[in-house]
């Protein structure tokens, strides 16, 4: 499934998610629907510590329409770490990253090889 987009109002959604759990971390898995990401889920665990989030795949719930993640950068450093890269090329076509303040421009998007990529925004 080719990627179009990703609908305005998930995003604002995660933006939304990144600012109350600032200063802590929030991961989660990206969903499709006709090639337009509208939909996501948290990672259980992700909300309830002050470390940073790391990863485990093994906890993101099963889902043909995955097609990436979101996670934050508390420290607002927009781009992949080490273990970010890792984690991508495990799972999904699209990575997404937040930093504060989590306003409109806050974010970048990356394929999993950590090359940056743009993803329309779609109203
Ligand atoms: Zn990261």
């Amino acid at each position: 499934m080719e990627i179009r987009g990703i609908r305005k109002e998930c995003l604002d959604t995660l933006r939304a998610v990144g600012k109350s759990q600032y200063p802590r971390e929030f991961v989660a898995v990206l969903r499709e629907r006709d090639g337009i990401i509208e939909e996501f889920d948290l990672a259980p665990g992700t909300v309830v510590t002050e470390q940073s989030a790391g990863f485990s795949p093994e906890m993101m719930p099963l889902d043909v329409h995955a097609v990436g993640s979101a996670h934050s950068h508390p420290s607002g450093a927009l781009r992949p770490s080490d273990a970010d890269l890792r984690f991508f090329g495990r799972m999904g076509k699209y990575h997404l990253i937040f930093g504060p303040p989590y306003g409109e421009g806050d974010w970048r998007a990356f394929r999993r090889d950590g090359t940056p990529v743009s993803l329309e925004v779609i109203e």
